[in-house]
């Protein structure tokens, strides 16, 4: 990130009143991280902040401050918006169908495709959360015990508690800062990604009764049926593609969850090596070369037919 536009994103946040803060849908820690702690240093400088995430706070964010005031709407006027860890707009939903375009994009997804008026996008940074960090510090905004919480989550939940290969020294040097602000990295790590509900489990064993393994290619499905018949509140795999990922013979992994809109989410992920962020630019997704995604409209069994095969031929063009 340059001097400019840091100064310029801060010259945005001083004039501002009334801040509208987004990020994608089915959010991860990185979006509820980043959209809450921005809103929280935000409302340190007096601002009046307006969070939304069309699909709300998953169940297993509710141990974070704050996390009940964030809205499945926007309501009223805004002097910015600013959204946070999406690629492309899209990504929101439907949240700004009756505003113009972002103000700003803060983002670190390579597959970003700069739709705001200022866009700060970082590759290198594991988190989204961690670009924040840097602009706080480098702006000398506040930041406290709550805003490390939600920070810390953002970089654990998507470095994997800091295993995947992107993770950098850096990262763990903005974690002990955290840490020293008072976020409890145990329990944040416990709460997000140590503990599963007994539904997500029996929701893991429908999609792992049907896995396929093919020439280091491994998939598996979730239907709209088997989200009723074990209760699994989330429309998302409830990370069942991190276990998929784990199997040793493999390098790509995928799963295929069937949504109420005629859609189907996929998730890859790829060992160090492959990269499964154009395949799934190819469908209208985007993400990272180890792990990306995408939403496909057309029936679980066409979107599976379809991926599969481009992916296959990834795997073989680069493997
Ligand atoms: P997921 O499979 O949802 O865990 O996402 C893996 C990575 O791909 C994350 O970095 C996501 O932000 C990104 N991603 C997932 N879905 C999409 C999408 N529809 N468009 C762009 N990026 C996505
Ligand atoms: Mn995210
Ligand atoms: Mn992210």
């Amino acid at each position: 990130m340059n001097k400019e536009n840091i100064q310029a994103f801060g010259n945005l946040v001083e004039r501002a009143d009334r801040i509208l803060i987004i990020s994608h849908t089915r959010p991860d820690g990185d979006a509820v991280g980043s959209l809450i702690g921005l809103g929280l240093i935000f409302e340190e400088l007096g601002k009046k902040v307006n969070l939304v995430l069309e699909d709300g706070v998953p169940k297993v964010f509710h141990h974070l401050p704050s996390y009940d005031r964030v809205f499945r709407e926007a309501a009223g006027v805004y002097d910015l918006i600013v959204v946070v860890d999406c690629s492309d707009i899209d990504r929101i939903g439907n949240v700004l169908d009756d505003y113009g375009e972002p103000d700003v994009n803060i983002d670190h997804h390579p597959t970003n495709t700069c739709f705001a008026g200022l866009n700060l996008v970082q590759e290198t940074a594991v988190a989204t959360v961690e670009i924040i960090y840097d602009l706080a510090v480098a702006l000398s905004l506040p930041l406290n015990q709550s805003i490390a919480e939600v920070f810390l989550t953002g970089l654990l939940t998507d470095s994997l508690g800091f295993r995947t290969s992107n993770t950098t020294p850096k990262a763990l040097r903005i974690a002990a800062e955290l840490q020293e602000l008072g976020a409890d990295l145990p329990f944040l790590y416990r709460k997000a990604m140590g503990e599963k509900s007994l539904e997500a489990v029996k929701y893991w064993g429908l999609g792992l009764s049907r896995i396929n393994l093919e020439d280091r290619l491994v998939w598996t499905s979730l239907s709209l049926e088997d989200r009723k018949k074990v209760d699994y509140p989330g429309r998302d795999d409830a990370d069942l593609i991190n276990l998929l990922a784990s199997i040793k013979e493999t390098d790509i992994s995928l799963v295929f969850v069937e949504q109420k809109n005629g859609t189907v989410k996929v998730s890859w992920r790829a060992r160090p090596g492959f990269d499964v962020s154009k395949t799934a630019l190819e469908f209208g997704g985007g993400g990272h070369k180890p792990a990306a995604g995408a939403e496909i409209k057309g029936s679980l069994e066409q979107v599976q037919e379809d991926v599969i095969k481009a992916t296959r031929h990834a795997l073989n063009g680069t493997g």
